[in-house]
């Protein structure tokens, strides 16, 4: 949650278009106070908000239209791992995936893995030389040099 309704931006010639299309009367370097949720997408002002989950106060900066959903970091990062750990809860569709990537790669290659192939072996050994990891790929197990 946002805590204040308004802020005060200076005028500028980057920004004075988009005031003025949303209908504030603005010059160059006039300092006016403007709705938050008409400042520009791409501002850099700090703004200061109310995590939803734990209340701490934190700053946003930029697009403040986010659905009605503030997270500090924190809360953030715990949503994110718990979405991902219920990706790879459910073993069954995992393998279930795994088995439709071996069935699809021998239709369309003939071997249940494209790295079995010297083709795909040589464009990836190629792409470590191109991106200079050469090292890094020797030093895997899976080393095809
Ligand atoms: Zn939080």
């Amino acid at each position: 949650m946002i805590k204040i309704c308004e802020i005060d931006i200076v005028g500028n010639s980057k920004t004075l278009k988009y005031y003025r299309d949303k209908g504030y009367d603005i010059n160059h370097g006039d300092k006016i106070s403007i709705k938050l949720y008409d400042l520009i997408p791409t501002s850099s002002i700090k703004i200061d908000c109310y995590c939803d989950i734990c209340n701490m106060c934190y700053n946003i900066t930029g697009n403040v239209n986010r659905n009605g959903l503030y997270r500090c970091n924190n809360c953030s990062k715990i949503i994110r791992s718990d979405k991902i750990k219920n990706l790879h809860k459910d073993l069954s569709k995992s393998e279930v995936i795994i088995n439709k990537s071996k069935k699809t790669n021998t239709d369309r290659y003939g071997v249940d893995s494209p790295m079995k192939l010297d083709f795909f072996k040589k464009k990836l050994k190629n792409s470590f030389i191109d991106n200079g990891n050469q090292q890094q790929q020797c030093n895997n197990n899976h080393c095809v040099c």
